[in-house]
């Protein structure tokens, strides 16, 4: 059976122009839904919600994992303690207490996690992390980290860490697209790969089979083994979950 994956999408409340204008339209990159259909998965798409506690878990008795996308706009500061220093859009409320609320309860369920950027992020901030606002201006050594989605940058792989596991790579280069990045790593997750610069690339929880964040964007799949392989790591580990959760 075809695990079916649930997909976090974004909102425009009707200030967001270049989506839906001035319309309240929920969306997302189709690159995503492309990446989980074409590496063996179903894809469902989880829009934002008005009241989400009430929807978490019921949606998660429907699905196997759960896919935390990236987004333009980034998560309020005020979620991680902190005022916001810099100008940038901040994510629709709508969306992060939806994404917060579907991490909780997936992670008592110990349901797979996959974050990618934004998602990354997010996980790392539900689960009391913090980020760097912005890079370039707070990591002033930091190397270009938003150059789209062309491969553009190392990362070191930490061994013994799930991901090593998965990719069984010491170093890979891969795609970057972000301004902000991980600073203090949440209690009970810790890093598995870093930029060259020192830039946190990935990050994983301790103790669960698969809640995995990625800084970069596999979901672009570029002509490169790495981004299918960590797909299919995800979509295997959601397979078994659904299989114990049947039996
Ligand atoms: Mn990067």
């Amino acid at each position: 059976m075809r695990p079916i994956i649930g997909i976090t999408s974004d909102y425009n409340g009707g200030d967001r122009p270049e989506f839906g204008g001035k319309i309240p339209t929920c969306f997302l990159r189709d690159r995503y839904v492309h990446a989980i259909e074409a590496t063996g998965g179903i894809p469902m798409i989880l829009p934002p919600l008005e009241a989400p506690s009430k929807s978490a878990r019921p949606i998660l008795e429907r699905i196997d994992g759960l896919l935390l996308t990236g987004s333009g706009p980034d998560i309020d500061p005020k979620a991680y303690g902190e005022r916001q220093r810099f100008r940038f859009k901040v994510i629709d409320p709508k969306r992060f207490s939806l994404e917060r609320e579907l991490i909780r309860h997936a992670l008592k369920r110990a349901m797979p996690i996959l974050g990618i950027c934004g998602g990354m992020q997010t996980l790392n901030v539900a689960a009391g992390g913090t980020l760097y606002q912005d890079i370039r201006k707070q990591m002033p050594k930091a190397m270009q980290h938003q150059r789209g989605g062309k491969p553009a940058h190392l990362i070191s792989v930490k061994r013994g860490t799930l991901l090593s596991k998965v990719l069984k790579q010491d170093q890979l280069q891969v795609n970057s697209a972000h301004h902000q990045g991980v600073k203090q790593v949440a209690p009970g997750y810790v890093v598995n790969a870093e930029a060259p610069d020192g830039v946190i690339e990935g990050i994983e929880a301790i103790d669960y089979p698969f809640v995995l964040g990625v800084q970069w964007h596999p979901e672009f799949l570029n002509a490169d083994d790495q981004s299918t392989t960590l797909f299919k790591a995800f979509l295997k580990i959601a397979a078994r979950y659904r299989h114990q959760m049947k039996c």
